[in-house]
């Protein structure tokens, strides 16, 4: 007698085992995905590599196996709708994307296809999704009852507080309003408790259950230097740890990036620079010699990184500060995907202070948008500063609780610290005696030192009171204070030569109410070097 089909089943661990071929859920997957398959609306956040793909693959499989039709998927990522839709077409699921890459011929099969309701998955871009074009035809799914669920991927790009604010994000608060009973996931992987709130309330999912994995990367060691001559830190820490591996070395411009990666070159370290200045067809060439080729380091600006999904990544380097907690940690994230060790290490200086609060200041944005980026800024700032351990403080941020993780700088060597109180104040009252004028770093520590410059004698400066009150530090010394109290604000640096001057919460250091308990700088065998602080 003929056989009958097996009725595909629409158990959650049915289909992950007979689709993807894997034993069991990891972390939360199993109740996230029970939840959206019943049809729960919910908000997943989840660390890159976590398994976020499948908290919708898995529902869409089991609704559609059980006559609900589509399961639309918003991405603003072409690569990975591309990488994801041949992965499950691979594994005999119907997946498709409409995307600017098909012709117009390719986007009408899609079309068709969609419209039957045989489709499992649809991966669309968030600008085409609110089309009235693209909404008309879920009206009609929807009407037909196929509509299965909504999976809205890298959810914070609603959020302006967000690292990747995207404003097309924002016109997907009419899937609630049109199709209040499809369920909606959203997932991403960067969101402290400010963006979350806005995610929830951007995207109207109040109601939805939350589903917060640990953030925790166990395999990173976390490693932060004070900036003294980075080049060379930087080919120290490749040569003595990275030999031969894989990494992404981050710089904040164009030239910058263009530049670290012909040294490197030059050093014997092969590299390739990769920003959003360059032809597009060469960043396309450094991006997949970079994921084909082993052991080759990428200079990039963070254009680079989103939706690039290398396992082997051995380590990320920040030679310039990122802009807040969740960039550092979306960034340092690429690194060590395998589970393998791996590192992140970031050089900063008092010059990365001062940059990114000018950004800040100079930017064209409101000022209660300024006020929340200062203090996001001063909690990577704390975060950089810090004597204890590292991960403690980055979970601690995205409001998880851990102990001492023996497995960052901190943690493995226990920083020294001095009492930097009185230094402070020496070097608040120094600026103060300069005044009318102002000076930079250079020649404020000079004077704090006693040494005889040019500019010195120029300004009459041996004759304040506060020359030669700091014979005793080192200059390296002197720059960590100083760090410090631009970090913390008592300081601020303007100007194109960065002068400094006071704020108005100088005085309460002066009068010393603040104390301040720096880290002893390591010793290095560098020579000073020249300029403000690098
Ligand atoms: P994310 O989107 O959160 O960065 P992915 O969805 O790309 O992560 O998943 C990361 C990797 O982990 C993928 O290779 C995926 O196949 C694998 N993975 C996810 N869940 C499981 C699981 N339950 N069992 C085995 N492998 C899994
Ligand atoms: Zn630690």
């Amino acid at each position: 007698s003929p056989r009958l089909p097996v009725p595909a089943s629409s158990n959650p661990l049915s289909i992950l085992q007979e689709v993807f071929g894997y034993p069991a859920f990891r972390g939360r997957q199993a109740e996230i995905v029970e939840h959206v398959a019943g049809g729960g609306d919910a908000l997943v956040l989840m660390p890159t590599g976590g398994g976020k793909s499948l908290c919708y693959q898995v529902p869409a499989i089991a609704r559609h196996r059980r006559g609900c039709g589509v399961a639309v998927v918003v991405s603003p990522l072409i690569a990975l709708m591309h990488d994801q839709v041949g992965a499950l077409e691979e594994a005999g699921v119907h997946a498709a994307f409409l995307n600017s890459t098909l012709t117009l011929e390719e986007a009408q099969r899609v079309e068709r296809e969609m419209m039957s309701g045989r489709l499992v998955l649809l991966y669309a871009a968030p600008e085409r999704v609110t089309t009235p074009r693209f909404l008309a035809q879920l009206d009609s799914l929807h009407e037909r009852g196929l509509l299965s669920l909504f999976a809205i991927d890298e959810a914070h790009c609603v959020s302006q507080w967000g690292h990747d604010f995207r404003a097309e994000y924002l016109g997907l608060s009419v899937l609630h309003e049109r199709y209040p009973g499809v369920p909606r996931i959203a997932l991403t992987a960067t969101a402290d408790e400010h963006t979350r709130a806005d995610i929830l309330s951007r995207l109207a999912l109040e109601d939805a259950g939350v589903f917060i994995s640990s953030f925790d990367r166990p395999n990173i060691r976390y490693h932060i230097v004070e900036k003294d001559n980075p080049r060379t830190q930087l080919l120290r820490f490749l040569r003595a740890e990275h030999a031969g591996d894989a990494g992404i070395v981050y710089c904040q411009s164009r030239k910058k990036v263009e530049e670290t990666a012909a040294w490197l070159s030059d050093e014997g370290i092969p590299a390739l620079p990769y920003h959003a200045g360059l032809d597009a067809g060469l960043r396309q060439q450094h991006q997949d010699r970079f994921l084909r080729e082993e052991g080759l380091v990428m200079v990039a600006t963070i254009a680079f990184g989103m939706g690039i999904d290398k396992p082997d990544v051995r380590f990320v380097a920040h030679l310039d500060l990122p802009k807040n907690i969740e960039s550092y940690y979306q960034e340092t994230g690429r690194a060590g995907r395998d589970g393998e060790p791996a590192q992140a290490w970031m050089t900063y200086g008092l010059a990365d202070v001062v940059n990114q609060r000018r950004m800040i200041d100079d930017s064209p944005a409101t000022e209660d948008f300024k006020r929340v980026q200062r203090a996001k800024l001063d909690a990577l700032l704390a975060l950089a500063e810090a004597h204890d351990c590292r991960r403690v403080r980055l979970l601690g941020y995205f409001g998880e609780d851990s102990e001492p993780c023996g497995n960052c700088d901190n943690c493995l060597n226990p920083p020294a610290t001095w009492d930097a109180t009185q230094a402070a104040r020496k070097t608040l009252s120094c600026i103060y005696r300069f005044r009318p004028k102002s000076f930079g770093a250079g020649h404020l520590i000079d004077v704090l030192r006693g040494k005889r410059t040019d500019k010195v004698a120029q300004y009459g400066h041996e004759t304040l009171s506060t020359f030669g009150i700091g014979a005793d530090l080192s200059e390296q010394q002197w720059r960590s204070v100083l760090r410090q109290l631009v970090a913390l604000g008592h300081v601020v640096a303007e100007g194109e030569f960065n002068t400094l001057s006071l704020a108005d919460s100088a005085r309460a250091v002066l009068r010393g109410e603040v104390s301040l308990q720096l880290r002893v700088p390591a010793e290095t065998p560098l020579r000073a070097r020249a300029g403000a602080g690098g």
